[in-house]
């Protein structure tokens, strides 16, 4: 992997607050718990892990952040993309339905909380997520979902007409739920800020150091990296969209998207005051979805669903931009210095999975490109179960692998799914008039 490709080209990677730069393993280690993946899910794991006692090395084959962690929309988002109670309930059934609700929307409260206990600068704000809709039954589902979330808590707000136009800066949208616990962070300073929290409780942390191979022993797991090995009692995967032939078996369970954002420089006062004046983020409801937010100093971030090309590089940024100057007109010709992408993991039920392959083999992923504040959650529920919480007191079920969740979309190609989801919202936002 060519560390960072893509990360460089991002608003992030020019404006993080301190970029963690570490080492890379130069030598045979021993731990109490390996994690892969220096992300959000594995750098919140490796924190919890640490400051518990426990000795914890984490590798990643780019770097922390390498991932989706250090290229996202930094959206802080509260809830799960699942519109209504009983579909997570018959995701999980009735002993975690109340347990998951209640972190998934705890999840942004917990996550400003985490960023605020060790005093991460990441441009950390709640002002809330509007999620607007994109046809009428897209308006309807999502104000059922939010009168039925609010039974357990949930302050989903229901806005139209003028309130939302205003709201949103947008023409284009007619409706959408304010959720006021959402919020925005710099994703890359965020990671690598909690580089730094794990690495002052005592965590190790090993950039451009990929695992080749897991194997299993009797007393504990063999990492083989290069040259160099990790012997640790347990192991934590937390590789998200980058899962792979590591084991193939939690890899297939998820399909990897990439989704894609251009950013701005500072854009002029006139240019940006009419568009989300309130400061939330926003995103809409369509299957190929629009997301985007407001930086300081009058940047702006657009982002949507996309394709990954040859040697990494994402592309369909002309589509995107075209998109952008359609929902927000004020746009229209401004220069979007920044683009870059990475990839995400969907799961068939939009939930995202506990798995626990093997004995001390457990994984945290697909968290369906709502993955900051779940991100964080499920690095804790990992940290949890490594620390000898019972796998039946965590709030997530153990998954089993399902090596065919994905087939259908496997077979079609990436490419014609997304032409296929462009398709059915155009058709759905065509019928709305
Ligand atoms: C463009 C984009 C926009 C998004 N916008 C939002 C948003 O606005 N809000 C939101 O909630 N979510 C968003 N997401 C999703 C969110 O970023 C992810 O869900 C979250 O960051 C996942 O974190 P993670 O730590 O699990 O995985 P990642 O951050 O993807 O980390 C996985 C790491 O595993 C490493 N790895 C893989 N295999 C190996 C190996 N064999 N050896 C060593 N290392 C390995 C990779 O190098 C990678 O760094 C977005 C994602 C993308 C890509």
């Amino acid at each position: 992997m060519k560390p960072y490709a893509g990360t460089e080209d991002s608003l992030w990677a020019a404006t993080v607050s301190r970029r963690y730069r570490g080492v890379a393993l130069a030598g045979d280690v021993a731990c109490d718990v390996a994690v892969v993946g220096a992300g959000f899910t594995g750098l919140r794991a490796a924190l919890d892990l640490a400051g518990g006692g426990a000795r914890v090395a984490v590798v990643d084959a780019g770097g922390v952040g390498w991932g989706a962690s250090g290229r996202n929309g930094g959206q802080v988002n509260p809830m799960l993309p699942v519109f209504q109670p009983n579909d997570l309930l018959k995701a999980v059934g009735a002993r975690y339905f109340e347990r998951l609700a209640a972190v998934s929307l705890g999840s942004a409260d917990a996550a400003f909380d985490l960023i605020r206990r060790h005093g991460i600068e990441c441009d950390a704000r709640q002002k809330g997520w509007l999620r607007v809709d994109h046809c009428p039954k897209a308006r309807d589902t999502a104000r059922e979902g939010a009168r039925l979330w609010a039974e357990y808590g949930a302050d989903f707000r229901f806005l139209d007409g003028d309130d939302l136009r205003r709201a949103s800066g947008s023409p284009v949208y007619a409706s959408g739920i304010l959720a006021p616990k959402g919020g925005a962070v710099q994703p890359l300073s965020l990671v690598c800020g909690l580089a730094v929290a794990a690495e002052a409780h005592g965590a190790r942390i090993f950039e451009r150091t990929a695992v080749g191979r897991l194997e299993r022993g009797a007393s504990g797991w063999t990492l083989h990296c290069g040259p160099h090995r990790i012997e640790a009692g347990q192991v934590i995967l937390a590789t998200n969209g980058y899962s792979s032939a590591l084991r193939p078996d939690v890899a297939r369970t998820v399909l990897s998207v990439t989704p894609i954002q251009m950013g701005t420089d500072s854009l002029p006062e006139d240019v940006i005051a009419s568009i989300l004046p309130g400061g939330q983020t926003i995103a809409d409801t369509r299957r190929s979805i629009m997301y985007a937010r407001r930086e300081p100093r009058n940047r702006f971030v657009y982002g949507g669903a996309a394709m990954m090309g040859p040697g990494g590089r994402p592309y369909g940024f002309e589509t995107l931009r075209r998109d952008a100057e359609r929902v927000f007109p004020q746009l229209r010709g401004v220069d979007w210095r920044y683009r870059w992408g990475g990839q995400i993991a969907l799961t068939r039920d939009r939930v995202p999975k506990f798995m626990e392959p093997e004995p001390g083999l457990i994984a945290g992923l697909g968290y369906n490109g709502r993955g900051v504040a779940m991100s964080l959650a499920m690095g804790k529920v990992l940290a949890d179960r490594a620390a000898g919480t019972p796998a039946e007191d965590l709030p997530f079920p153990v998954t089993e692998a399902d090596p065919m969740a994905f087939k259908r979309v496997q077979e079609l190609g990436a490419g014609i799914a997304l032409a296929a989801m462009r398709m059915a919202d155009n058709r759905e936002m065509r019928a709305a008039g």
